[in-house]
């Protein structure tokens, strides 16, 4: 194409609310087969809320609030402002934690009134299992496809919090507009399988890479890559960056974090992944009528 076609393509996009870095990136945009899908903050709005409260026997639901909530008041994952908006909401002012320590896809811990508390994915704990309770609320809560939050002090777990995302309600039609352009839909999320499954289910997605840690999805990316994929990654977490960079094409929601912003190639102002279609009509376009 020519250098003018490029700069009317990317102006066109910056028109639908598509950011492109520069024009060469319209031509990886065009190569594109493979499109992966992060779940929290690109297919589902991110904007959570706390739904459930699960104590373990002995414990007081204020306690387990008040605990967890005020570790997660100090990280910035969508999960921990569920968690800390709805602690907050019921017991008032969480006390400031004395310590604390983000550990990226996988929660918080940290000391809080002097117990050494953890909330996050269950493996925070060890490889003690959950008591046999919580293990079911849990599954329940799962297969709902919510998000649990298990979380423990002094060494031993004292309860679930059940928080809830929302699907976006373009997600469906986005994923299926990209199949009628013969792209193949890949969703990747540091969530639980059950939950991963219940938001593929929901916008038509079969391949699910699920439990991947953050520094793991750019490992994703490259193994498709490897299978001779173009691949195209849409997300908005931190901890997407290096999977961003990693893809041919990285595509950004603009509702996301900063750090994602500057991995990618493009910004979806909008922070819809219907703009991830339009994306690759326009490349296509731009790139396709002039040679
Ligand atoms: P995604 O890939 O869907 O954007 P992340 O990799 O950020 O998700 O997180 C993976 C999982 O780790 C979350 O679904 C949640 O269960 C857990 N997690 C991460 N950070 C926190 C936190 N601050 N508090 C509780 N749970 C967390
Ligand atoms: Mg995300």
């Amino acid at each position: 194409a020519t250098p003018t076609a490029l700069l009317v393509g990317t102006g066109r996009g910056a028109q639908l609310g598509i950011l492109i870095k520069g024009p060469q990136v319209l031509e990886s945009t065009r190569r594109v087969d493979t499109v992966v899908l992060d779940k929290t903050g690109t297919l589902t709005t991110g904007a959570m809320t706390l739904q459930d409260v699960v104590p373990d026997d002995g414990v007081a639901r204020a306690d387990l609030l008040r605990l967890a909530g005020a570790l997660e008041h100090a990280s910035e994952h969508p999960v921990a402002r569920a968690v800390a908006a709805g602690a907050a909401q019921e017991v008032g002012t969480l006390p400031a934690p004395e310590s604390f320590e983000s550990v990226q896809g996988v929660g918080v811990r940290g000391l809080v009134d002097g117990y050494a508390v953890v909330a996050g994915r269950e493996s925070l704990l060890g490889d003690q299992p959950l008591p046999a309770a919580l293990a079911r609320a849990k599954a329940r809560a799962e297969v709902e496809g919510r998000t649990v939050v298990v979380v423990g002090w002094d060494g031993r777990a004292r309860g679930l919090l059940v928080v809830s995302d929302t699907v976006r309600p373009t997600s469906a039609a986005a994923v299926s507009r990209l199949r009628a352009l013969g792209l193949h839909p890949v969703l990747l999320t540091g969530d639980n399988r059950a939950v991963a499954q219940q938001v593929a289910d929901a916008v038509g997605i079969n391949q699910v890479v699920a439990e991947v840690l953050p520094q793991d999805k750019a490992e994703v990316v490259a193994r498709l890559q490897a299978q001779g994929k173009v691949v195209a990654m849409v997300g908005d977490g931190v901890n997407d960056a290096p999977a961003l960079a990693q893809a041919d094409l990285g595509l950004a929601m603009g509702t996301g974090t900063d750090v994602a912003i500057e991995a990618a190639d493009i910004t979806l102002v909008r922070g819809d992944v219907e703009a991830v279609v339009d994306a690759i009509r326009l490349a296509r376009r731009t790139l396709g009528t002039i040679k």
